[in-house]
Parts: C-alpha cells; structure tokens; sequence
C-alpha cells in the first residue's frame, strides 16, 4: 500500500510517501480502505517533536478515518465488507474495563491512539483498528466529512453538551474560534440556544466565525486580554460556560471573563507552556475548570447525526493526495487555514 511515514520527528520534508506491505487485521480488527483521513494539529506536533506521548517512530500518522470496511478479523460481529466506518482516534480499547462499559473508553487504561504508535495510521491505504473503535457513516455524510467529525464536532459535543452543560440562554465563550475545534464549537452552542462570543487572533477569520453562528467576534493579539470586552458584551456578568481550544496563551483572560458559578471547559492546549493560577481566585467566584478529552463512540454518532440531519457542517477546507502531506502541515503550522484539511489516497 501507499503510505505517508516520517521516520524520525521533525520539520514538515521528514513526512515522505512510500510503498509498504499493509498488516492483516486481528481477530477483532477491521480494515479500513481509507476514503479521507484529516490532518489534526495534533499530527503537526507529534510530527515535530513537541507531542511525545504514546509517539514511536518511524510512524504513520492520522487518527481522523474514514473508509470501506475492506476486510475483518474473525471474531468481528455486526460490519461487514463495504461497511462505511468513521474511526473514533483510537485503534485499540479493552471495551471492558469500567471506563469502555461506562461510556467513557477515553479513560480506558488499553487506550491506543490511531496514528501516533509505529506504522498504523490512517495517512495510508490501508489501516486497521479494533471494530469497537469506529462508527457505522449515515447517509448524507460525504467521506471527507466523516473523516473530521469524531475529533471536531464530536470533541466539541462532549464539552458543550457533556462537560459544559450548555443551556438555552447561556452565555458562552469560545476561543480558538477560527480553528478545527472552535467553529463547530459555535455551531454547537448555536443549536444549544446560547449566546455566544468568539474570540480570536485572527482578523481575516471573523467573518467565517460569524458564518458559523457566533453572535459576537473579538479579535485580540495573542496573548492580550479580552475579559474586559466579554464584560462590556455580557453587561458585566462575564461567561457563564468558557469552551477554551487554546490553554495556556488565553487562560488568564478566559479566567478573568467568567461570571460566578462559571465553567471553564478545557479542550485544547496549542503550546507546552505551564500556568500559574491562586486557588482562591477560582473558589471564591465559585469558578470550576472541568477537561473535555477525545470522543467516545455514542458521541461520535451523535455528532455524525447531527450532521447527516444537516444541523452542524463539518468544516472542511481542502482535500488533497498523499503527495500533499507535507504542505498540508505546513498549512496548518501556520495556522492558515480555516477549517480542516483532508488527505485523501483516491486523489491524485
Ligand atoms: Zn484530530
Ligand atoms: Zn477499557
């Protein structure tokens, strides 16, 4: 098969595409024939270096799948050859430690990540992953798509829905607003009925965030602070839920924007640098900092729902061949593009 490996971190030229003999599936893996696979920021910096965890290299990268069943392990029930599948970002879960049997498989303890261990990821052909880590693709859900929703729409579903508990009413800040995770943010707090304020570095962007259903855009430097306009714009009260993308760069605006009884819902960290934060300065507002990781499956079809119900659009920027791997992260990198970039091995 043909595949895009990177033999050792680096900048975007490590990534190179190459012939190699696909793996035969486990007893309870599929194999996926890949249709589209998008290229996360989270590939950029295991790419380059600054992600570790859980990287071995040489790798294939791309945990954001979808494909044809092309054929199964013999202890595989309920798909079959031609099935189309979205992958959750994990090739492997146990499905039976509490966290997989309580709908919470992000915890659990087996977790692999798609992509990021050797030469198994979805920058590929060919990829195999456990038949419990993807999801059956609804009609009206175009492959490229299906390939972005489980780490973007359905990432966002379990911080606005789950974590955040969004309410009618609500007022709702997001920042990262331009990015993967941000603009299906808002269309998210938009269908939840929420006021929402978008905040981003971007001036070139603001019209698309507006697009997606923000009320109000506020355009910052990085690393300046907004709290004082999320004030102006909420009366004074500040934001009752904050869905924050980014992390460390915005937290003390973020903080500085909530109203008492607020929830910061943390979703994202783009830098490796540390916070430093006074305990009392949360408490004494009644403030909580809540974690939003991954998806779980029963998230990721509902958010493959939500789309195929035509109630949330993936952003999708660019489709592109394997041979465009590098310049696809290199687009990312630079934080260009808004919306998602595809890989995909039937183009050329
Ligand atoms: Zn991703
Ligand atoms: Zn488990």
């Amino acid at each position: 098969m043909r595949a895009v490996i990177a033999e050792r971190t680096g900048p975007p030229e490590v990534l190179r595409v190459t012939e190699l003999a696909a793996r035969e599936p486990g007893p309870r893996e599929i194999r996926i024939a890949v249709a589209a696979c998008g290229v996360c920021f989270h590939d950029v910096v295991a790419r380059n270096g600054t992600y570790r965890r859980g990287v071995e290299m040489p790798v294939i990268l791309g945990h954001e799948v979808a494909g044809t069943v092309e054929s199964l392990g013999s202890e595989v029930r309920g798909l079959q050859r031609g099935d189309l599948v979205a992958t959750t970002t994990y090739s492997h879960l146990c499905g039976q430690c509490r966290h997989c049997r309580g709908g919470h498989e992000t915890s659990c303890p087996e977790r692999v990540f798609l992509g990021d261990a050797g030469l198994n990821g979805g920058y590929a052909e060919l990829v195999c992953v456990d038949a419990d880590a993807v999801q059956r693709i609804p009609a009206g859900v175009s492959m490229e798509e299906a390939s972005i929703v489980a780490c973007t729409v359905g990432t966002e579903l379990n911080a606005v829905r789950d974590v955040g508990r969004v309410q009618l009413g609500d007022r709702v800040l997001v920042t990262g607003a331009g990015g993967g995770l941000g603009l299906h943010g808002i269309q998210l707090c938009r269908l939840a009925g929420a006021f929402t304020i978008a905040v981003t570095t971007s001036a070139a962007k603001a019209a698309r965030i507006r697009d997606a259903g923000a009320d109000e855009v506020i355009v910052a430097d990085k690393g300046g602070d907004f709290s004082g306009e999320v004030r102006r714009l909420t009366n004074g009260h500040g934001a009752d839920v904050a869905i924050d993308n980014v992390g460390s760069p915005v937290f003390g605006a973020v903080r500085r924007s909530m109203a008492d009884d607020g929830r910061m819902v943390l979703v994202g960290q783009v830098t490796g640098d540390f916070i430093f934060i006074n305990p009392a300065q949360l408490f004494l507002r009644n403030v909580s900092i809540l974690s939003a990781k991954g998806v779980s499956r029963a998230q990721l079809a509902d958010a493959l729902d939500l789309v195929a119900r035509q109630r949330i659009r993936p952003a999708v920027e660019d489709v592109c061949p394997l041979e465009q791997a590098a310049e696809a992260h290199r687009r990312v990198e630079a934080g260009l593009s808004t919306g998602r970039l595809v890989l995909s091995p039937l183009k050329s």
